[in-house]
């Protein structure tokens, strides 16, 4: 009889382990609430509709060969070799029994713990909060034409706020830019002059893991950009309307994007699996769990003991693709090598067609850098169909501009 895996998720990690895995050696079941792939690395340029959501997204069920289960599991059980699990529509509960588990259920994104973050604030993970952030952000646009709206509140509308100075929020305020310079100009005339992005970061610069000399060129770009970047800032309070700072300022706005930092999902804290300070499940070499005969850990919520990786979507491509080979060479007998990082180095888009390239062999930025920057992800991109949709997408914005319909 064929062993029985049991994947939790459907990122990065989960997609490229099961794309590898061999359906003749064994059965196979996905469990995720989410019933598609995610490329999430173009994500932030679906909140303006430089691309659309449907562009980047990969239905599961085209997956033949694995069952899909829609649920999220709400916990293991070790001892009984099952997972417990319950559908988000339904709320009907169930449990599935594995030979071997593989969990790659990433993080959230962290509020740390901030009043008012969870209620006001808009969050960037999945497409569905891409939706929202593209429907408030032509929100505050139709708000601020009001007839009767006075100076000030048309400066509160379109003052938008980026918490974060990673690659996302970087990535978030950039495709903003980009919006506002290339078609609200033209569909909202006049509203120009009240616009504002402020990017409040804790740290001392942007994109803490990309070279220095980037780092610089983004905060140069950005001030080009009207971009208002506050370094060495934290949010400490967020209302309705306004947010507050550590440094006793205070700020009304139309939309706050929250891209501070990521957590432990609710499975991978309650779990009695192994975790470090960070929340992360450490794993050995072989991405398996601590202490563990058949539980795997991959992706952002696995951390191998002694050699933290990036926490990025090539690492956990990577270690899924890895997982997948060793387990189809554990079910013929073979031997398997421990799991090997080579780091590809990041990217990232800061606008006005412009992009970054941070790799080992090439530090780069500007124009020529934002064309390898779109010819990578166009490759990375995992089908035929959505390499084809992102490029026609990028040609409909380039000749048309961006879709300000709001639905
Ligand atoms: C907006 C954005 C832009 C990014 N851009 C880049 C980039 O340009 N380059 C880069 O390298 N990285 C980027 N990243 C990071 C990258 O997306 C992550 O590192 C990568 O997705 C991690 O893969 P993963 O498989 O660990 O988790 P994810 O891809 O996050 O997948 C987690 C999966 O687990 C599922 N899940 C969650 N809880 C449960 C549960 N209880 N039970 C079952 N399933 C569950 C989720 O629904 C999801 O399907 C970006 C991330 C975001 C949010």
């Amino acid at each position: 009889m064929k062993k029985r895996i049991i994947i939790l998720g459907t990122g990065f990690g989960a997609f490229s382990c099961l794309k590898e895995l061999d359906a003749d050696l064994y059965d196979i079941k996905i469990v995720s609430p989410r019933n598609h792939f995610l490329f999430t690395c173009l994500l932030p340029s679906t909140t303006v509709g430089t691309i659309e959501f449907r562009s980047i997204i990969e239905p599961i069920r085209n997956v033949k060969y694995a069952q899909y289960i829609q649920a999220y599991c709400t916990s293991i059980d070790k001892t009984a070799g099952k997972i417990n699990c319950t559908d988000a529509d339904t709320k009907k509960d169930f449990s599935l029994e594995y030979d071997t588990l593989i969990i790659s259920v990433g993080e959230i994104t962290n509020n740390y713990n901030i009043d008012g973050v969870n209620e006001y604030a808009y969050f960037l993970r999945e497409v569905a909060d891409a939706r929202k952030i593209r429907v408030k952000v032509i929100d505050c646009f139709e708000n601020a034409s009001l007839p009767g709206i006075s100076e000030a509140e048309k400066k509160s509308f379109l003052r938008f706020i980026v918490c974060g100075g990673g690659p996302t929020g970087v990535e978030f305020a950039a495709e903003l830019h980009d919006f506002i310079v290339e078609d609200v100009k033209r569909k909202y005339p006049g509203l120009e002059h009240y616009i504002e992005i402020i990017l409040i970061e804790a740290g001392n610069k942007l994109l803490n893991s990309f070279d220095e000399k980037l780092s610089t060129y983004t905060l140069k770009i950005f001030k080009r950009q009207d971009i208002d970047v506050k370094t060495n800032s934290n949010i400490t309070k967020v209302t309705k309307n306004e947010i507050f700072v550590n440094d006793g300022s205070h700020f009304e706005y139309g939309l706050l994007v929250w891209a501070a930092g990521n957590t432990a999902t609710e499975l991978v804290r309650k779990s009695d699996l192994p975790k470090n300070a960070k929340l992360k499940i450490i794993v050995d070499h072989y991405l398996r769990v601590t202490g563990e005969e058949n539980i795997y850990t991959i992706g952002d919520c696995a951390e191998i003991t002694d050699e933290p990786y990036p926490v990025t979507a090539q690492t956990a491509q990577r270690q899924g693709k890895y997982l997948g080979k060793s387990l189809n060479k554990i079910a013929k007998g073979k031997e398997v090598k421990p799991f090997k990082y080579r780091d590809l180095g990041m990217l990232a888009y800061i606008g006005s067609h412009k992009a970054l390239a941070n790799t080992n062999q090439y530090k780069g930025s500007g124009f020529v850098t934002w064309l390898f920057w779109r010819s990578v992800y166009i490759t990375k991109l995992v089908s035929l169909k959505n390499k084809i949709l992102v490029l026609f997408d990028w040609f409909k914005t380039f000749v048309f501009g961006r879709d300000i319909s709001n639905f």
